[in-house]
């Protein structure tokens, strides 16, 4: 392939559109004729302010979103959102749902909880590692906001349809599902998502965030870890991550103009994602781990008969150039992280290798 390049499934930092590294290439050396690096330009400058601008207005096209949404880049990852959500947006006093469906919504219980909030487990799928999403749960109505993992990257397992809050805010951590798929933003107050895993490199949380959930920002927090700060500054109260946002608004330009838009990735992501459901439902050597209705169409974990068959599978992958498939080292097994940019193409090299794996050691 094209300098030298392996298909890579890896679940985070991941695989980013080839057009827009050979752009990004370009402008690391001399960013639209400025004579200087994309890293070199202040932060301050027009052609950032053009940048960040754009990323703004490209997320809300895309995502549809009101003039109520605020979108704001932040550092600290989506982990610094655990924190930062209850912080801002949980008064002390009343209370807010959590639902558990992995390690990403186990750390965010424990954030609010470190803060000595108060919140409620409405519902968890630990009973069976993780392996479902708990469609049937029940959600109080005095609560802030009820807050899930919208794909839960580890356990392979996505909320297929949000759940009706009866009008409660929902929080949601998409770090590792933004803008793989359509959805009617009016229900969420925040959406956060570290920008690694969809839409682009580490360093940069995007933090899409409602005007009544800002009314709920408290006074008496430090200026970095308040949303107002960000929200009144268009994210430069300090230096930004530019690089990050930069990388962030090419992938967003994109997923707009050359793929064309959330409808068209969807039926792209549920094509890929097939390939590899199917091979499961139709024999017995790669086992799903996830329940067919929990599905993540972005993250895709299996097992083989033994640990000793999963070790000599991800050795030959890589040796056929197929990257990334190790799962996550908290529960073993594969995982096969196929996000926007990998493309049908990788997603077929890496079935048609698991069908000949198969025939040799099945
Ligand atoms: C990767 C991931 C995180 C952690 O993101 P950081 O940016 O590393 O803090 C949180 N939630 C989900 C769903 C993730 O996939």
């Amino acid at each position: 392939m094209k300098y030298n390049r392996i298909y890579n499934f890896n679940a985070g930092p991941a695989a980013l559109p080839l057009s827009v590294l050979e752009e990004a290439k370009e402008s690391f050396l001399n960013f639209a004729g400025t004579g200087m690096s994309i890293t070199e330009i202040s932060h301050r400058s027009k052609p950032f302010d053009e940048i960040i601008n754009d990323a703004v207005a490209r997320t809300k096209r895309l995502l549809r979103l009101d003039e109520s949404y605020n979108v704001l880049f932040l550092q600290g990852g989506a982990s610094l959102q655990f924190a930062m959500v209850p912080m801002n947006c949980l008064p002390d006093g009343k209370s807010a749902d959590y639902v558990e469906t992995g390690t990403w919504s186990t750390k965010a219980i424990k954030e609010a909880q470190v803060l000595g909030k108060n919140i409620n487990i409405v519902a968890s799928s630990k009973d069976k590692n993780f392996s479902y999403i708990p469609y049937d749960a029940k959600y109080n109505a005095e609560s802030v906001y009820v807050h899930i993992t919208s794909n839960n990257t580890i356990k392979g397992t996505q909320w297929s349809e949000f759940p009706d809050t009866k009008g409660v805010p929902i929080v949601a951590d998409m770090s590792s599902d933004i803008m793989s798929r359509p959805f009617d933003p009016k229900p969420f107050g925040i959406i956060y998502a570290g920008a690694q895993k969809n839409i682009g490199p580490a360093g940069v949380c995007m933090v899409i965030i409602r005007e009544d959930m800002l009314k709920l920002v408290p006074d008496n927090l430090p200026s970095m870890l308040k949303y107002t700060t960000f929200s009144s500054s268009n994210s430069l109260y300090n230096t930004p991550p530019c690089f990050s946002i930069y990388i962030i608004q090419l992938v967003l330009k994109w997923l707009e103009e050359t793929i064309g838009g959330l409808d068209k990735i969807e039926v792209i992501n549920k094509e890929k994602a097939k390939l590899l459901y199917d091979i499961f439902d139709s024999g017995n050597f790669y086992k799903g781990t996830a329940t067919p209705d929990s599905r993540s169409l972005m993250n895709i974990t299996f097992r083989l008969p033994s640990e000793e068959l999963e070790g000599k599978f991800i050795q030959e992958a890589t040796k056929n150039g197929l990257g990334g498939l190790k799962g996550h080292r908290s529960v073993g097994g594969c995982r096969a992280s196929i996000y926007n940019a990998t493309t049908l193409e990788g997603v077929k090299a890496l079935t048609d290798f698991m069908k000949i794996f198969e025939q040799n050691n099945g």
